[in-house]
């Protein structure tokens, strides 16, 4: 395919990969912490008002506006506030807040400098997913960086105003991503989500006002000031500002993490010279997961979309975590999905009756189907079960506590609704036409 892709310049990952790049003296000489500088100067509710300009949506997945949920934070609690950064990225297929913590960690710090600025929040916590020892060993470096060159500390820049940050690790469970369960590990409890409203901006860590706010979210703020909020709302679409990192996996010759623009389709991600290159030799695409292992699965004739939060709205799935995952033609969709169900199954905390009883369901339906057991009246059953969890679409709808329930339920619609057929050639013709191992995208 010729390559189209609108190029953009990279202002997040630009220094990916340079010598030296995660050091404070390599982020001064690119004109590290001037967007901080600039906040400072500013009112707190006027550098609120700059990040709504912007159009930044939060990175995370939800895609909220960024300074719209800042703006939810009572200006008058007598409580402390706090920042919570959710650098727990587990979600699969979703591998682009380590490379920011590992090669830009100033760039999230500055970030964090202006976020707790504005917010009034003096304490700060970066949350990083347990497996994450290397990228917390550098963001711990930075972190000490930042406080010795009185970035944090009792006053920032100088500024009359102290802001303390620390780096706490998860263990390793999947649910600690979601905000609220997040909040309760932080407070040392068994990370359960709790049921939202109140929303943490109103009620968060230890009872009190908190801003949760992704890795990259936060490392775009820095550039909101340095560009001013016109250029970076310019950036994208009119209602998702600046570019976004996408994490492409699966079957394509040049998978990585690329920053690209809000404009960039999908087919674009993948053939581009600039991207993925296009499919190895004789192989086509079958299906493409656009934003995390959660979202909808979209079909190889529906590619032709902006990787951005309302365009891939509109086709009922979502821009998620950037999470690209490509499954080519020797791809078996049963298997791909017992294999997403498993992990939902898995990482259940076991709280809501459709999550706890329905995950592990989906998945011994799954194993069934692809096994050669399966019977008629399975696909329906399967069908039901992850309705009861969240029925589909639109997306949202969910029966339970958190996100999770409605992450395991989404494939299975979003599977059932595009490759139907599959499912119901396993059972007719008692074993999977594809043969043994076919694995595909998603290993095992
Ligand atoms: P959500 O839509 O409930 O909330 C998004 C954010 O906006 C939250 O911070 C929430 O507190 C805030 N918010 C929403 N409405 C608000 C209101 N009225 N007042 C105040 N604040 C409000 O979504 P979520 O459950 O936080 O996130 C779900 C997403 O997480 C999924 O789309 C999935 O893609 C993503 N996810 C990402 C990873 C990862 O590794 N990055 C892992 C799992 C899931
Ligand atoms: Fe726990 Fe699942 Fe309920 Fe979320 S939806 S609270 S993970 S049981």
């Amino acid at each position: 395919m010729a390559s189209t892709a609108k190029g953009i310049d990279p202002i997040i990952s630009a220094a990916w990969g340079k010598p030296q790049s995660w050091t404070l003296d390599s982020y001064k000489k690119r004109g590290g912490y001037e967007g901080l500088k600039k906040a400072l100067e500013m009112q707190p509710a006027a550098i609120i008002d700059e990040v709504k300009k912007s159009n930044l949506r939060g990175r995370g997945g939800a895609g909220f506006p960024t300074g719209l949920k800042w703006s939810f934070v009572p200006k008058d609690s007598p409580k402390p506030k706090y920042l919570a950064v959710n650098g727990d990225e587990s979600e699969p297929g979703t591998f682009k807040d380590r490379y920011i913590l590992e090669d830009d960690p100033h760039m999230m710090l500055e970030g964090i400098a202006i976020a707790s600025y504005a917010l009034g929040v003096h304490t700060c916590y970066v949350y990083l997913r347990g497996e994450f020892k290397f990228p917390a060993e550098r963001c711990q470096a930075a972190i000490d960086e930042a406080y010795k060159a009185g970035i944090f500390g009792k006053k920032v820049m100088g500024k009359d105003f102290e802001l303390n940050c620390y780096l706490v690790r998860g263990a390793g469970a999947y649910i600690c991503g979601e905000e609220t369960a997040l909040l309760e590990s932080l407070e040392g409890k068994k990370g359960w989500p709790r049921l939202k409203p109140p929303f943490p901006a109103v009620v968060g860590l230890f009872g009190s006002p908190t801003v949760v706010n992704n890795v990259e979210t936060l490392a775009s703020v820095p550039h909101v000031f340095t560009g001013g909020s016109d250029w970076y709302a310019k950036l994208g679409t009119d209602k998702s500002g600046g570019t976004r990192l996408v994490c492409l996996s699966g079957t394509v010759n040049r998978p990585g993490v690329y920053e690209v623009s809000m404009f960039t389709t999908l087919a674009e991600l993948i053939y581009d010279d600039k991207y993925g290159r296009g499919m190895p030799a004789g192989r086509k695409v079958k299906a493409v997961i656009p934003g995390g292992s959660s979202a909808p699965v979209l079909g190889a004739d529906e590619l032709d979309v902006a990787m951005e939060f309302e365009a891939l709205k509109v086709k009922q799935t979502m821009a998620g975590s950037g999470g690209v995952i490509v499954m080519d033609d020797s791809t078996c969709m049963v298997r791909s999905l017992w294999r997403v169900a498993r992990f939902y199954a898995e990482e259940s905390c076991g709280q809501c009756t459709p999550c706890r009883e329905g995950t592990p369901w989906q998945t011994r339906l799954l194993r069934k189907i692809e096994e050669g057991r399966g019977e008629p009246g399975d696909v329906e059953m399967l069908s039901n079960v992850a309705s009861s969890i969240a029925p589909y679409p639109p997306i949202g709808l969910g029966n339970t506590i958190c996100a999770l329930g409605d992450a395991a339920a989404l494939p299975t619609h979003s599977f059932l609704m595009r490759f139907k057929d599959e499912f119901e050639a396993h059972i007719r013709e008692k074993r999977c036409p594809l043969g043994d191992k076919p694995w595909g995208a998603f290993g095992d």
